[in-house]
């Protein structure tokens, strides 16, 4: 099914892909999703989850379990009440959150906490269990404004995902950036490498995550290894992949074919990209527990109960 898309839509890729210059072959598109209906989480987050409408999307997208995007919303100023959701445990993987405008505010159960605001990236690992807040910043809510987020849920390996939590708190500074020649834009490294460039998140399996924002006209090219899941998210602007176009709010899933993807803004644009090396191992999810089996989200609801996931200060 995938190849016979492949043949249909992209015929000059096919032909490389059979060729022996595996580095060159290009990556297939296997679908161009439109944005899924928004939602809200708690009061304070206005949300499209994308892998809701993609078909096998916990196998074609693992080691990625769940894309918020909440795109930019104007929130009004907001005195003596905040926005967001309160505390709530999780289990077994990863939540991972990058703040393009306003301010996100969380604190754990294990004593973790802060405020991401624009450029800034939150990379919580809840692993064998937290319980958290994720509210809007006081200090953006006193006077509101517009507010744009991701958040992104990436899975733990069995062997991980009943490790002690973690918290890294990335600030736009320490992100790797790198600058495009012919002034085609900027690619912001928060996890993985690009060219050369590491990104400062650490993870447990290999994980690629960039934000990029490209000029008018500006091109951009990526590698990841076939087997290696990816997609992109288009926040901002047309992207011209191939012979095919993503447009703002677009969600594309690559196929498992070929490596490089090029890309050329038709308009300035901004989108993240997203790849991982699956973890081939069974998923069991209960909404905010994330498990290998049954046995081990009744165990994860137990302890829940017990209050073993610590307690909000
Ligand atoms: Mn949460």
């Amino acid at each position: 099914m995938h190849t016979l898309l492949f043949t249909m839509e992209n015929p000059s890729a096919t032909t490389e892909v059979h060729s022996n210059r595996r580095d060159d072959a290009m990556r297939a598109i296997e679908g161009i999703y439109p944005p899924p209906s928004l939602h809200w989480v708690g009061d304070g987050f206005r949300v499209a989850g994308y892998f809701s409408a993609i078909p096998s999307a916990a196998k074609k997208l693992s080691p990625f379990l769940m894309l918020d995007y909440h795109p930019a919303y104007e929130y009004p100023k907001a005195e003596g009440h905040r926005r967001g959701v309160g505390p709530h445990p999780h289990r077994g993987f990863e939540t991972v959150t990058i703040a393009f405008q306003g301010s996100v505010a969380h604190h754990d159960s294990m004593g973790n906490g802060g405020v991401i605001g624009p450029g800034d990236v939150q990379w919580m690992t809840a692993a064998s269990g937290i319980l958290h807040q994720e509210y809007h910043d006081d200090a953006f809510a006193r006077v509101g404004g517009p507010f744009q987020m991701i958040q992104l849920w990436v899975n733990l390996p069995k062997a991980h995902k009943m490790s002690t939590p973690g918290y890294q708190g990335i600030v736009s500074a320490e992100i790797g950036r790198v600058t495009l020649a012919d002034n085609a834009g900027l690619v912001r490294v928060i996890a993985g490498e690009y060219l050369g460039t590491k990104g400062p998140a650490k993870t447990f399996t290999k994980v690629n995550l960039f934000d990029v924002q490209l000029n008018a006209r500006g091109k951009a090219d990526f590698a990841f290894a076939t087997q290696d899941n990816t997609a992109l998210l288009v926040m901002k602007g047309d992207l011209r992949i191939g012979d095919r176009t993503a447009r703002e709010n677009d969600f594309v899933l690559f196929a498992n074919v070929g490596e490089r993807i090029a890309l050329e803004a038709l308009t300035d644009a901004h989108f993240v990209v997203l790849s991982g090396e699956p973890i081939d191992e069974p998923i069991m999810q209960y909404g905010p527990f994330v498990m290998n089996t049954e046995r081990e989200i009744h165990e994860a609801i137990s302890d829940f109960r017990a209050g073993k996931f610590g307690k909000m200060s």
